[in-house]
């Protein structure tokens, strides 16, 4: 039965959700209060990476989080808050920061990565799409021995559950990548992974949803929302009144204080980060991640971005230049042929990662509300869940059979 479905949010899980969703022949509308051309669906790394089979909830890291409170250039930040909300989080998340977790979480990630990337290539193979999508893998870039033995641990854990990755020397390194100087004594290499350049994708995503039928609103934001017997009745924007069967909330960061607004708590950070692009040639062809530095780097269409850091602070779009600074002299620590201009790093930008205690996004029907699907909370790895988040919307709303277990994405799940 075709539905009238409006989507709260127009980043890469709203787009994604509205194409299968207008596939499934629904009619969709997407509202974001937004110009639908920054935030964290633009200036990601562009990884579909199964490989980050580890939740940022994992042993060590609030031991971490708090070393690194009093450090202002370091690449995790967690600003002490007596905001009930940022509270609540903390000690969940806390809670959550276990191996009995990371083991429980690791298979879902893979699960869901997996299935995105698939559907990623149906998509350009299928639809008339050209934007940019390549499988060269992903190096873990170490410059210690102590990282290194760590990186080819995790790539040892992965392989055991069925991705492809090893560990590489430094000759191995260089043959891999002869035009860029690398400064690493090995690293772990992830063959499962994918890259992309996203405002390709959102752009071209955009194009085709239009095309399709699909109504998408920009610089409208949600201010209402109207229940009546447990369903919503009615959404209210800064413009109009929709009147809907289905709503999807995926509006990111935004999702918690939305979802307040139906009684729902939502536990959900944002976790900004920054992205630095370079147009000039680096000679960089592999995806990498700077392991001590904890930056990313990404050959894209055009240019190589270099991106990063993650500051738990509330939600803002200040852009911190010291954790600016921090990304670029890391581009230059490994590849020492990379030095980023003052003009390219004054034109950082950044995004806010919708980060939820466990690490796993929220998708699915909360128990409150029986027309609203959650599609939010996927922190670092929303580009890489996307596609496979959108067709998971798409069967909850169309009732069908999950491609997934939808249960350890409960919205309404404890901590
Ligand atoms: C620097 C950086 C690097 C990253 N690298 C990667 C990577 O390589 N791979 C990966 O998988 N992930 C990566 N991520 C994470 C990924 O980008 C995010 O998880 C993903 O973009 C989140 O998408 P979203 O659609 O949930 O949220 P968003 O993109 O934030 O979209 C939410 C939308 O909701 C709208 N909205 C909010 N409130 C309202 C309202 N009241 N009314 C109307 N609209 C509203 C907002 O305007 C926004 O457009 C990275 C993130 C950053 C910041």
């Amino acid at each position: 039965m075709s539905k009238n479905v409006l989507i709260i949010g127009g980043g890469i899980i709203g787009l994604s959700s509205a194409y299968y969703l207008q596939k499934e022949g629904h009619r969709v509308t997407v509202v974001d209060q937004s110009n639908l051309d920054s935030g964290a669906s633009y200036v990601n790394a562009g990884y579909l990476s199964p490989s980050h089979l580890i939740p940022l909830s994992a042993p060590g890291v609030m031991k971490k989080g708090l070393k690194w409170m009093f450090n202002p250039a370091s690449p995790l930040y967690i600003k002490p808050r007596l905001d009930p909300d940022f509270l609540r989080w903390s000690w969940a998340f806390n809670k959550s920061c276990n191996q009995k977790h990371v083991e429980k979480a690791a298979p879902v990630i893979r699960d869901i990565s997996v299935l995105s990337q698939d559907l990623m290539t149906d998509i350009k193979r299928g639809d008339g799409f050209t934007f940019h999508y390549d499988k060269k893998g992903l190096f873990m870039l170490c410059q210690t021995e102590k990282m290194l033995e760590e990186e080819v641990k995790i790539a040892e854990y992965a392989k055991e559950l069925g991705l492809v990755a090893k560990e590489v020397n430094q000759d191995e390194i260089k043959l891999m990548e002869p035009n860029a100087k690398i400064n690493a004594i090995g690293a772990a290499y992830f063959e499962c992974d994918h890259h992309s350049t996203p405002h390709e994708f959102m752009t071209e995503l955009k194009r085709h949803l239009t095309n399709a039928g699909v109504k998408i609103f920009s610089n409208e934001k949600v201010e209402d929302i109207k229940i009546k017997n447990g369903k919503i009745d009615s959404v209210k924007t800064s413009k109009q009144t929709f009147n809907v069967d289905e709503v999807v909330m995926s509006a990111g960061s935004w999702s918690g204080i939305l979802a307040k607004k139906l009684g729902i708590k939502l536990l959900l950070q944002a976790g900004k980060g920054y992205r630095i692009n370079t147009e000039r040639p680096t000679g960089i062809t592999i995806p990498a991640i700077l392991a001590e530095a904890k930056a990313a780097v990404t050959p894209m269409n055009g240019f190589t971005r270099f991106a990063g850091t993650m500051e738990i602070a509330g939600i803002n779009h200040n852009i911190n230049k010291v954790r600016v600074d921090a990304i670029a002299e890391a581009a230059t620590q490994y590849y020492p042929d990379v030095k980023l201009t003052v003009e390219e790093k004054n034109e950082a930008a950044c995004g806010l990662r919708p980060v939820t205690p466990d690490g796993l996004p929220y998708i699915g029907r909360s128990e409150k509300c029986n027309n609203l699907t959650i599609a939010a909370g996927h922190a670092m790895m929303g580009w890489s869940m996307s596609t496979a988040t959108g067709k998971l919307v798409s069967e909850i709303i169309s009732e069908q059979k999950t491609s997934l277990q939808l249960e350890p994405f409960s919205p309404d799940r404890k901590f």
